[in-house]
C-alpha cells in the first residue's frame, strides 16, 4: 500500500532567527517516520512566508534546493497567521494525504507529530495538539488564554482549551474544512465543526525558540474579537436584554414622574436628566459598536475577496518534480 504522503504546513513572519532550527527539528521528525515508513519518503514540510520582511524568503528558497523535504509559499503580503495557515492547507490539499499544522517558534513539541501520525493510521481524521501546562508562557499571556476559552465556551463555541493551530487533518477532514468559506478565519473554532473521528495528543509547550511573539496585545485582542463575533450572535442578544431592562427602568421611571407631577411635587429635575441622557446614549453607542462589527462582517463577506494571494509555489514545484500524484 502507498505511504501516506504528509505535508505540514509552518507559517512564518519575520522568523530568520527560528528557521534553521525549524528546518532540521522537523526534518529529523519527517526523516523518523520515513525510516519508521510510516509516511511518504516525499513527504514535505512547507513554510509559508507570510510576507515576511526580513531573509524569511530567501532562507525557506536556500532550504528548498539543499533539502529534498522542505519547500514552500511566498504570500505576497502579510495576512496574519490564519490567512497563512490557510494559504499552505489550501495548497498542501491537492497532494497530501493528511497535514499537520505547526508554528516556526518550535513551542509546541515536534516530536508530537510522530504521535499524530500513529493516531492517523489508527484512523483518525482530526488529532488535536494541547499543551500540557503552559507555565513557558507568561502569566499574562496564560490567564488571558484561559479567560478566552471560558467566554467562548459561555457563548456555546466548542473548543478544545489548551489547543491552537497544532494539528493534523486528515484528506476527507481538509476537504470539508476548506468548504467553509468565510472571510474570518477563526481555524481552531472551525475544526471542531468538522465532525470525524478525532482525539487528542498531549505535549508540553516550550519557550520560543529565539525571536519574539509575532502576536503583540493589539493582535490578540483582535484575533478574540474575530473568534467571537464569528461564532456567536451572543453580544447582539445581550444588548436587546439590558437596552429590554433600560427600557422597563424607563418606563418606571415615566410613571414616577408623570405621578409627581401630577401630586404637584415638581422638581427640577435637570440632574436625573442629564444622567439617564448620557446613560442611554452610552448604550446606544455601543449597541452601533456591536451591530457594526457584525455588519462590517457581512460587507466583508459580500465582497468575496480572496483571502489570500500567492506570489511564488515552491511546493507545487516540488511535487511535480518529484511526479506526485494529485490526490
Ligand atoms: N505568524 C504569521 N503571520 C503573522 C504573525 C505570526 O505567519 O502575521 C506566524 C509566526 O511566524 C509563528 C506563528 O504564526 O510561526 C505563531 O506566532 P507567534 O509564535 O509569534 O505567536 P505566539 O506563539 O506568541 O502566540
Ligand atoms: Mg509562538
Amino acid at each position: 500500500m502507498e505511504k501516506p504522503f504528509l505535508t505540514v504546513v509552518v507559517p512564518c513572519y519575520n522568523e530568520e532567527e527560528v528557521l534553521s532550527e525549524s528546518v532540521a527539528q522537523l526534518t529529523n521528525i519527517i526523516q523518523k517516520l520515513v525510516m519508521s515508513e510510516s509516511i511518504s519518503n516525499k513527504s514535505q514540510i512547507m513554510f509559508v512566508d507570510d510576507g515576511s520582511k526580513d531573509k524569511t524568503w530567501e532562507l525557506i528558497q536556500q532550504y528548498s534546493e539543499s533539502n529534498e523535504h522542505v519547500s514552500g509559499l511566498k504570500l505576497s503580503r502579510n495576512y496574519g497567521h490564519q490567512g497563512a495557515l490557510l494559504a499552505g492547507l489550501t495548497e498542501a490539499h491537492a497532494y497530501s494525504d493528511c497535514v499537520v499544522s505547526i508554528d516556526a517558534d518550535l513551542q509546541d513539541d515536534v516530536n508530537a507529530i510522530i504521535e499524530f501520525i500513529e493516531k492517523y493510521h489508527e484512523g483518525y481524521d482530526v488529532v488535536y495538539g494541547v499543551r500540557d501546562k503552559r507555565d513557558t508562557d507568561t502569566y499574562f499571556k496564560r490567564n488571558s488564554a484561559l479567560a478566552f476559552y471560558r467566554i467562548m465556551s459561555k457563548l456555546g463555541v466548542n473548543m478544545v482549551p489548551n489547543h491552537a493551530d497544532y494539528r493534523l487533518l486528515s484528506k476527507r477532514a481538509l476537504t470539508e474544512f476548506l468548504r467553509y468559506k468565510e472571510e474570518n478565519m477563526f481555524i481552531r473554532g472551525i475544526v471542531p465543526l468538522l465532525g470525524f473521528k478525532s482525539t487528542k495528543v498531549f505535549y508540553n509547550r516550550n519557550e520560543r525558540f529565539a525571536g519574539e511573539s509575532k502576536y503583540p496585545l493589539k493582535k490578540m485582542v483582535l484575533f478574540a474579537v474575530d473568534g467571537i463575533t464569528s461564532f456567536s450572535v451572543a453580544p447582539i442578544r445581550l444588548l436587546l436584554v439590558i437596552g429590554s431592562v433600560i427600557f422597563m427602568i424607563g418606563v418606571v421611571m415615566g410613571i414616577y414622574a408623570i405621578a409627581q407631577k401630577i401630586i404637584g411635587a415638581v422638581v427640577p429635575g435637570w440632574t436625573s436628566l442629564i444622567v439617564s441622557l448620557w446613560l442611554i446614549g452610552g448604550i446606544q453607542l455601543i449597541g452601533i459598536g456591536v451591530l457594526g462589527e457584525y455588519i462590517g462582517k457581512i460587507f466583508k463577506q459580500v465582497k468575496e475577496r480572496p483571502r489570500f494571494t500567492i506570489e511564488e509555489n515552491v511546493f507545487e514545484m516540488k511535487c511535480k518534480e518529484n511526479k506526485i500524484n494529485e490526490r
